[in-house]
């Protein structure tokens, strides 16, 4: 699973990362508003450690713009500044969580992976291609508005699908969303349920199609 630390502070960015990989994650780091820009908008990352005080800008900024783009990967915020009103803005303008400097690193990771296993969690928001809508702070799906019953893993598959909308998910991501990295998974576990889901969402009339883009993973669309 692949994370992204944008922090300037290198020292707190190499610990940051040195820890992660000890939890199991690969982070690559960035210390600037713009290489973040430019990198989003072209790889995908299961989650986003964002530092505000960045040299070129603000944090905040950068969350703003990703969130209007309709990115919703989840993004841990790190601040320095210990007002409430700073915090309240921050969650306000899309952060899923956030820590204030300093902070104990096994904080940091298990707040990280609360994000990563109920994404949306604290934001809540409602994702939505064609008839298809996912609430990620309920974790309810429906389809033209009416609530739909769904496994718990058909909902995961889901919940990533309708969070990386626009981009390819990976089968190792749906395998770790579903099983985190840990937990051991037959080989085609996850064409299963990407099946069951298809399947699932064409029965109710979701216009929405789940392609298989062979070799490299899966694409939730608009049905043409
Ligand atoms: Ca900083």
């Amino acid at each position: 699973m692949r994370l992204l630390i944008v922090e300037d502070n290198e020292e707190l960015a190499e610990l940051l990362a040195k820890g992660l990989k000890t939890a199991g994650y690969e982070a690559d780091m960035l210390s600037t508003v713009e290489e973040a820009r430019a990198v989003l908008s072209t790889t995908f990352y299961a989650a986003m450690i964002l530092d505000l005080g960045l040299p070129d800008g603000d944090g905040l900024e950068l969350l703003r713009e990703i969130r209007q783009r309709d990115n919703p990967i989840p993004v841990l915020v790190l601040t320095a500044r210990g007002g409430l009103t700073d915090r309240v803005h921050g969650l306000r303008s899309g952060a899923d969580d956030y820590l204030v400097k300093p902070f104990a690193l096994e904080e940091l990771i298990a707040r990280l992976e609360a994000q990563l296993r109920r994404p949306g969690q604290l934001l809540g928001s409602n994702l939505r291609i064609a008839n298809l809508a996912f609430d990620t702070q309920n974790r309810q799906a429906s389809i033209d508005d009416q609530p739909q019953v769904l496994s718990a893993r058909e909902t995961a598959v889901l919940e990533l699908l309708m969070r990386s909308k626009g981009r390819v998910v990976s089968k190792k991501q749906v395998e770790d969303h579903i099983f985190g990295h840990s937990g051991e998974v037959a080989s085609n576990a996850i064409e299963v349920y990407v099946h069951r889901l298809r399947k699932q969402l064409s029965e109710r009339g979701a216009r929405v199609q789940v392609h298989t883009i062979r070799g490299v993973g899966y694409l939730i669309a608009e049905e043409k």
